[in-house]
């Protein structure tokens, strides 16, 4: 089974679920938005086994970046 790519709180993001992650009194306010635009993290494994995350803008990207990287299903090590 493939990762799925994860959205991540943005600080310049005002949506519900990263408001209450970055609370404005603490991070500052934030434009709100109805959908998240918190960049997506992909999380895989490179060429040599070893554990990589990258952040991209938007799920298409992150979709196609793990496209790329991951050719079989990564093991599910805990
Ligand atoms: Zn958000």
């Amino acid at each position: 089974m493939a990762p799925e790519p994860e959205q991540i709180p943005s600080r310049t993001c005002g949506c519900r679920d990263c408001l209450i992650d970055l609370p404005p009194e603490r991070y500052g306010q934030q434009p709100p938005h109805d959908a998240c635009t918190g960049p997506w993290r992909v999380r895989y494994h490179n060429e040599t086994g070893k554990h990589r995350a990258k952040n991209l803008p938007t799920l298409r990207d992150a979709q196609q970046f793990l496209a790329t990287v991951q050719p079989k299903a990564v093991s599910r090590a805990s």
